[in-house]
């Protein structure tokens, strides 16, 4: 049986949860349905962290969930789920889910599970999570915790733990390896040793996972807060090599290495402090220094050096392309900033003031200044910008260098 753990001892209150998430587990109760908020946003109220958002785990299908509130929509066509919105705020809500019986599971040949949507019982859905410390039910109404794998423990003594048998885990889902790094960096946990030890050994795993998944949670592990925490412990437990070319772009290239820990630094400072940022800008950084070795070796090809940049920017992305599906949008972002690089180093003439005038100068100039700070330009031509950006029409004029 499950421990069940009440509120004298893990002390969330109810009002931690966000009105919406607390409306949809009353509401399901009170329709005779079993309702707890689940996952990730007990684990973060535990460990003293504000939640990014609410799920709530339930004993009624989707169709029933549905039925109950008024702005409410089933999506997806595998694994079922609703998304209730209450006030502006939206709540995911899933039924439990059982893991089907590894023999009947629809696997790939790695053993990577395709299909596991079976509905089941609140201990088969926990069963089927990943850490013990995210396998935690809440509900709001009797304020009790119900913990079938020990993950409040676990959280108290600051491990992360696979449920089950790590390398079984990893070989049906090779995300959970950077999950593990991330949700560890996050919440200042080790990794328990039997889950840290294969994942050296099952790194080349992560080739099965489509490209789309992969982008989604590098994304989630670089815009966490703790990227630096993230790609350092990678690092350090060698965990990086063939992971993703990304990282390896990342944590080997000497040149610019400062210049990509800078920008993670950033990042890192922008999250902590609330500051909206932008995945073009942070992509852009990261594989900055790729393009540079791209566009030098074409110039030294003897290719003209505006296509030469344009076709080391494609050359890239598609290298990169290949692992992680980086989207067309934010694909089109990384190029802008990276297009604008070459038009900075223009000082004369109109061009100046065409490029104040694009929309994406702001993010061009933040570029310019980071790699200022890493020692690849000089800072000077970052000053000289600023200046000119913020003086009035008659001193820019006499800003101008003779055209060239
Ligand atoms: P975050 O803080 O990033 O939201 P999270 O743990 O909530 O972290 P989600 O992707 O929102 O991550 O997943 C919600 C819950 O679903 C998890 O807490 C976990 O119980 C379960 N889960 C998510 N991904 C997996 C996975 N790959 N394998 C098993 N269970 C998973
Ligand atoms: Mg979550």
């Amino acid at each position: 049986a499950p421990a069940l753990i009440p509120v004298q001892t893990h002390g969330i209150a109810p009002e931690e949860v966000s009105y919406a998430g607390r409306k949809v587990c009353t509401v399901l109760q009170e329709a005779g349905f079993q309702a707890f908020v689940v996952g990730g946003a007990v684990r973060d109220l535990l460990a003293g962290q504000t939640p990014k958002d609410f799920d709530v785990a339930t004993s009624a299908t989707p169709e029933e969930v549905r039925q109950l509130f008024r702005r409410a929509r089933i999506i997806g066509r595998r694994f079922k789920i609703v998304h209730v919105m209450i006030g502006g705020e939206m709540i995911e809500v899933s039924t439990f889910r059982a893991m089907i019986d590894a023999e009947d599971a629809e696997k790939d040949e790695h053993g990577r599970i395709l299909r596991d949507n079976e509905y089941g019982s609140q201990e088969e859905d926990a069963l089927r999570r990943d850490f013990t410390v995210n396998a935690l039910y809440y509900d709001p109404t009797t304020q009790n915790i119900i913990d079938y794998h020990h993950g409040v423990a676990d959280l108290q003594q600051k491990t992360l733990r696979m449920i089950g048998d790590p390398k079984v885990r990893y070989r049906e889902d090779p995300v959970r390896m950077l999950r593990a790094v991330r949700l560890a960096a996050k919440l200042g946990l080790a990794i328990d040793p039997a889950a840290r030890r294969p994942i050296r050994e099952m790194a080349e795993l992560m080739d099965n996972v489509p490209a789309a998944r992969l982008f989604d949670e590098m994304l989630k592990l670089l815009l966490s807060g703790h990227a630096v925490k993230c790609l350092t412990q990678l690092r350090e437990e060698g965990l990086h090599h063939g992971l993703l070319p990304l990282l390896d772009v990342i944590l080997e290239q000497p040149m610019g290495e400062r210049f990509v820990w800078l920008s993670l630094e950033n990042t890192d400072e922008r999250v902590s402090e609330g500051k909206p940022v932008s995945p073009g800008f942070l992509f852009a950084t990261l594989l900055w220094h790729e393009v540079l070795v791209a566009w030098e070796a074409r110039k030294a090809r003897d290719e003209h050096a505006h296509p030469a940049l344009f076709a080391a920017m494609d050359e890239v992305l598609a290298t990169q392309g290949e692992k992680l599906a980086i989207t067309r949008r934010i694909a089109g972002d990384i190029k802008d900033i990276w297009a604008l690089q070459p038009r900075f180093e223009k000082r004369a003439g109109k061009a100046p003031f065409r490029l104040l005038e694009q929309p994406r100068y702001r993010a061009g100039w933040d570029f310019l200044r980071l790699r200022a700070l890493s020692g690849e330009i000089d800072m000077a031509l970052v000053d000289w910008w600023d200046t000119f950006a913020h003086a009035g029409g008659n001193q820019r004029e006499g800003m101008l260098t003779a055209p060239t």
